[in-house]
């Protein structure tokens, strides 16, 4: 999503006459965008800022600006740890970009635009396909009302917002006319799509009218909150045929009492009655997750429920991460907080079980042959072309620039943790969802 922001960020500046350099020493204009999600992410903003300090005292002309979650939620106290910025604008206020910078430029003012507004403008700024770009991002909401108890995202990005389904289409018709072949749709939750629109347009209906769009081969989206994964939308893997073969659904915790303490409303059982479903409705689906460990007051037995509950999903990839203490957040005043050892040795233990699940996962591929949507080239070979499984895996083979755009059928022949090796093969897919 911040990606996407990002791309939102310079589609706008682009606008305006600016062009990315190639490197920080040259830029007239720097904007960092920032996250707060764990406290980790916001050391990484003050190590970059700092960086930053150095550049401007050399070339005092030019000009910082700070945005996204971490400039929505210090606003002016960033100016105190960082006097060299120059304006710090938060999420609500991305399409006010160009007017900030002009007047920064022009009047050499400080601002700090961190307010929320009815309408999140920027939830319909249109970014024009990157030349030759095959797969791009598409926002469809913005915000979140969930108000899960660890997280910092409903008060940094504001109540949940639908933008228009025919705005959506529109975009991806014309993503579509500039040879995008795949378009991933962007929101917190977008299995809630349509709640605030009352139009009877919902998540499903979404999907089935990009089904239409001539020139999409793919769609993908992220993410989706166990509690809202419907029936209708689990249909979807077996109706929508550009749907591809992959579902990012994170669990957090397969602990009841943990779960009901981050408000997840979901328990185990929950989650994986949604799992066998999905299984059910589409074999090949490939499942993905998100797991916290260390949250306030998770036991032994609670975090082995957690490892009880990969055991029988066996995810074909996940995140984890340590709870990580977020000011404004519930969780945040919860008492039996977890020591810093027993977080990390349980992370340890996560990812350590998580790598011997995706290594067997990416094995059983071996053998296979998989349409593959190439990309672009390899990151480490000018010879190889690299694409996705429908199954979300990254392939690289060695090919001719021209496939890029091409979904061509491939065997595989070497799996390894984070990527697959395969060569071109003429013959059809021989498994189908
Ligand atoms: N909207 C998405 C998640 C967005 S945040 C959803 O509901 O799934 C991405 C991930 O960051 C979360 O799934 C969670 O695993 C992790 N995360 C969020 N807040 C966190 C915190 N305070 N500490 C540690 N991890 C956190
Ligand atoms: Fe955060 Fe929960 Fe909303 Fe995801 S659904 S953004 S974890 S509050």
């Amino acid at each position: 999503m911040n990606v996407h922001d990002s791309e939102q960020m310079e589609a706008l500046l682009m606008k305006e006459g600016f062009r990315i350099t190639d490197t920080d020493k040259s830029a007239d204009l720097i904007i960092v965008n920032t996250c707060s999600i764990r406290e980790k992410a916001e050391q990484k903003v003050y190590s970059i800022l700092g960086r930053y300090r150095g550049l401007k005292q050399a070339r005092p002309g030019m000009i910082i600006g700070v945005g996204g979650c971490m400039a929505q939620q210090k606003g002016a106290e960033l100016f105190a740890r960082a006097p060299y910025i120059d304006f710090v604008f938060g999420t609500h206020n991305i399409h006010r970009l160009p007017e900030i910078v002009k007047d920064v430029e022009r009047n050499r003012a400080r601002r700090v635009e961190t307010c929320f507004h009815d309408t999140v403008y920027s939830i319909g700024i249109v970014t024009p396909p990157h030349n030759g770009s095959v797969s791009s991002f598409v926002t469809i909401m913005q915000g979140c009302n969930n108000f899960c108890s660890f997280c910092v995202v409903p008060y940094l990005r504001g109540r949940e917002e639908s933008r228009e389904l025919k705005d959506i289409v529109d975009e991806i018709t014309i993503l579509a006319s500039h040879g995008v072949k795949e378009v991933t749709l962007l929101g917190q939750n977008v299995n809630s799509y349509g709640n605030t629109l009352h139009n009877g347009a919902d998540f499903p209906s979404l999907l089935k009218k990009i089904g239409d769009i001539e020139g999409i081969e793919r769609i993908r989206f992220t993410t989706s909150h166990p509690k809202d994964l419907s029936d209708g939308l689990i249909e979807c893997f077996a109706t929508v045929d550009k749907l591809c073969e992959h579902i990012h659904l994170p669990v957090q915790s397969g602990s009841d009492s943990v779960l009901k303490r981050m408000n997840r409303r979901y328990d185990a059982d929950d989650y994986l009655r949604k799992v066998n479903k999905l299984r059910e409705v589409c074999p090949y689906i490939s499942i993905s997750t998100d797991f916290i460990v260390g949250f306030p007051g998770e036991s032994e037995s609670d975090f082995q429920k957690t490892i009880d509950l990969m055991e029988e999903v066996r995810f074909d990839n996940a995140f984890s991460f340590k709870y990580s203490a977020r000011p404004g957040t519930a969780a945040e005043k919860l008492d039996d907080r977890i020591p810093e050892p027993v977080k990390r040795e349980r992370l340890t233990r996560v990812q350590e079980l998580q790598q011997i699940h995706t290594v067997e996962k990416n094995h059983a591929l071996k053998g296979m042959v998989e349409d593959i949507l190439v990309v672009g080239l390899s990151k480490n070979s000018h010879t190889d072309v690299s694409g996705r499984t429908k199954t979300n895996r990254i392939v690289n083979f060695e090919g001719e620039r021209e496939l890029i755009g091409k979904t061509v059928c491939v065997s595989i022949h070497n799996t390894y943790i984070h990527s697959l090796r395969g060569k071109l093969f003429e013959k059809e897919r021989n498994q189908k969802c």
